[in-house]
């Protein structure tokens, strides 16, 4: 929060979390996008598949200290970043947005990635079965290798306390230093089930009672107009 990222949005992600707000990333796209200059609304056009030549020119254009790596979900194009990863100087911070259920494409790439924001899926919320197995094994591998590691669990209307709990004991367990963070779900076109500001106050309550790093954000691009 507050620090200048640059996104690098990758295609496709094979869950279907209820509350999604990027089903265009699901879409192949015959261009790849980039704002430019930033904050402009103009974009340039490169032609998908990006190579990472042309991808690593682009970057040179932008001066963030973070690259954030997000999607769609990037652990589905692990060969990719494995071969331009490793083409990065290393001036930046490399900032991986994950699910945090494909633990072994993550084992092909942690020794790139600087910060982990991974995300506790709960049933309740994305109306899938729970990765509670493969958050395990993901969060230990993150902090066996001396990862930063914070965890967001998108909250909604209808998410339960006992997911909640459920995501709270995991962290007790491992490391309860590591950042919680609720994000309201927003609302989009297709989805409405937004938590209340009430829900949201009570579950932070429940949180910080055992956790000591729990915070309430919502998503910050969306309320600054960024897309
Ligand atoms: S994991 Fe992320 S990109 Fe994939 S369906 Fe869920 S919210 Fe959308």
């Amino acid at each position: 929060m507050g620090e200048r990222h640059l996104f690098v949005r990758l295609q496709d992600c094979e869950l279907s979390c209820r509350f999604c707000d990027t089903p265009l990333s699901f879409v192949v796209n015959r261009f790849c996008r980039v704002e430019y200059p930033p904050l402009s609304k103009k974009y340039l056009h490169l032609n998908n598949p990006v190579s990472i030549s042309d991808l690593n020119q682009t970057i040179a254009r932008f001066d963030d200290p973070v690259i954030s790596i997000t999607g769609g979900e990037p652990l589905q194009k692990t060969p990719f970043l494995k071969a331009w990863l490793q083409t990065l100087e290393h001036s930046r911070r490399i900032l991986l947005e994950t699910a945090g259920v494909h633990f072994s494409e993550f084992r092909d790439i942690i020794d790139y990635i600087d910060i982990v924001s991974m995300d506790f899926k709960l049933k309740s919320s994305t109306g899938m079965h729970p990765w509670w197995q493969e958050h395990e094994l993901f969060l230990k591998a993150a902090l066996d290798k001396g990862k930063e590691v914070y965890i967001k669990a998108v909250m909604t209307r209808d998410t339960t306390d006992e997911d909640l709990e459920k995501g709270i004991r995991l962290l007790m367990t491992l490391d309860p230093n590591i950042p919680l963070i609720l994000q309201p779900a927003s609302v989009t076109q297709r989805f409405q089930a937004a938590p209340s500001l009430e829900q949201m106050y009570r579950w932070h309550s429940l949180t910080r009672e055992l956790l000591p790093h729990v915070r309430v954000i919502p998503q910050m691009h969306k309320h600054m107009g960024i897309s």
